[in-house]
């Protein structure tokens, strides 16, 4: 028979008894851990952080005690530079009163310099470089860019008593590094090499001081930029030559040897680590050395503003490739290349009013330059023996009121302008509005450019807009009502009052 030999379930199963004793077993060990749980820490740790919190609290006042000093070193340090600009406006009244007393002319001297912030050592006096050694890079034979053309300037400026505004400089050798950071090697050592040939070139001639000259014109816009960037003074005017925006990396042309005004931009970034510098170029050529220099540059920003059909478009196929409103430059400095092509001839002032309100404003505006250097040409002036347009003394003054009124180092290069006589009056009202006299501005608040200057202003906009924010929107209708259609059959008579020379 089998039998149930497996053990009694039974007795496995706990009995009432056992419960109790277990639940009371499982609630002393939960009061226990309870207990453990919210035992005080370790006397050791408890030590710790006792002197933690002591630490803490010693940091704590010594960073309110440091600071508290470091209130009052402000406060002293604000009362301290009240008193050295009160020692310094006292030093320069007294400057003043004594140059008025050696000079009465002085006196004429207008109201104050807007810029007077730069001011220190020359009290709103403008940098004037000029050095007779340029006069020495004479041309074979008759030629307009010629030494008559600075001394005209020079001449110029002393009869209208502009010298007294000015500390003139002499011009010093560029300094073959800050040459060779702008034009190759091999385009540097031809031009080296020409002093011994002589070669006349028929636009480029050699003779016998013109490599100083050239040397001299780079090293001038080298100290202009110098004497502004330093803050020595507010603005400077090289009057230089030969002129240099035609000058290429490795290739003259136009009269120029060596880019002048790309030798002053390179010699600010090497030297003085200017990151963003403007180069505004309204000479009526296209400024084809300044535009193959920087091309690729996002640090210089080339705003050209010329006349079709004139040189560099020898082949017809230039100005279609590089100096029309769609070149805007290439690679890291695609946008940074900005063409103004005047179609017309016979362009005049309210045209320069239009392109500098609708392009060059809103550009610094965006770009917020540095410094800014003009490439200051003046054959697109009424009676220049090239440009054939129609702009006047007072048009350059009054644009260049606009950029003065930005408190911007302004550093202008001359380039061209071939009327003596007409280059002479416009660098006079240039001088003028530098040195804070703003008797030739214009303020007339409406202008009437030519029809075919809004269409560059709208089509060089269009190209630019997605560079440059202040380009995108529209110009009002009625600010592109103001046109003459024609110039040749004007309606609106030319509002210039300034005395013209035939
Ligand atoms: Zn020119």
């Amino acid at each position: 028979m089998w039998m149930d030999k497996s053990p009694n379930v039974n007795m496995f199963l706990p009995t009432k008894d056992s419960l109790t004793a277990a639940t009371v077993e499982l609630k002393a060990v939960n009061e226990k851990a309870l207990a453990l749980h919210s035992l005080p820490r370790s006397p050791v740790k408890k030590t710790k952080e006792l002197k933690s919190d002591s630490i803490n609290e010693k940091t704590y006042a010594l960073r309110n005690r440091q600071r508290n000093l470091n209130s009052k070193r402000d406060e002293k340090c604000e009362v301290l530079a009240e008193k050295v600009s009160g020692i310094r406006h006292s030093q320069r009244v007294l400057v003043m009163k004594q140059e008025q007393k050696s000079h009465p002319t002085a006196l004429q001297v207008p109201a104050p310099h807007p810029q007077e912030y730069f001011m220190e050592e020359n009290a709103g006096k403008v940098c004037l470089i000029y050095d007779k050694r340029m006069l020495k890079h004479i041309p074979p034979r008759k030629h307009v860019e010629k030494p008559e053309r600075i001394a005209a300037i020079y001449r110029k400026l002393q009869a209208e008593n502009l010298l007294e505004r000015c500390v003139v400089y002499e011009s010093e050798c560029a300094r073959l590094k800050y040459v060779l950071h702008v034009h190759k090697d091999k385009y540097f050592r031809s031009i080296l090499s020409e002093r011994e040939t002589k070669d006349d070139k028929g636009d480029m001639y050699f003779g016998e001081n013109s490599l100083d000259a050239i040397l001299l014109a780079a090293g001038g816009a080298i100290k202009a930029c110098k004497k502004v960037i330093t803050g020595e003074h507010a603005n400077a005017f090289a009057i230089v030559r030969p002129p240099g925006h035609h000058a290429k990396k490795a290739m003259g042309g136009g009269f120029c040897y060596f880019n002048n005004i790309a030798v002053g931009a390179k010699y600010l970034m090497e030297k003085h680590g200017t990151k963003k510098v403007l180069i505004l170029d309204w000479d009526v050529h296209f400024c084809d050395g300044t535009e193959d220099i920087f091309r690729e540059s996002a640090d210089v920003l080339v705003i050209s503003m010329h006349r079709l059909g004139l040189f560099p478009d020898l082949d017809g196929n230039h100005f279609r490739r590089f100096a029309y409103s769609g070149n805007i430059g290439k690679g890291a400095g695609t946008g940074y290349n900005c063409n103004l092509c005047w179609s017309d001839s016979k362009v005049g002032n309210d045209d320069l009013y239009a392109v500098f309100d609708y392009i060059v404003m809103p550009l610094i505006q965006d770009f917020e330059p540095e410094i800014i250097l003009i490439s200051a040409g003046f054959d697109a002036a009424k009676g220049d023996l090239l440009g054939d347009c129609w702009v006047t003394h007072v048009g350059y003054a009054t644009v260049l009121h606009k950029l003065l009124k930005l408190k911007i180092g302004l550093v202008l290069i001359l380039e061209g302008g071939y009327n003596l006589e007409v280059l002479g009056e416009c660098c006079a009202s240039c001088v003028r509005v530098l040195s804070g006299d703003y008797t030739v501005v214009d303020d007339r608040e409406e202008y009437f450019p030519l029809a075919s200057t809004w269409d560059a202003i709208l089509q060089l906009r269009a190209s630019l807009s997605c560079y440059w924010e202040s380009l995108k929107p529209d110009i009002p209708e009625d600010v592109l009502a103001w046109k003459q259609p024609n110039p040749n059959h004007a309606k609106i008579p030319n509002p210039d009052h300034a005395k013209i020379p035939d």
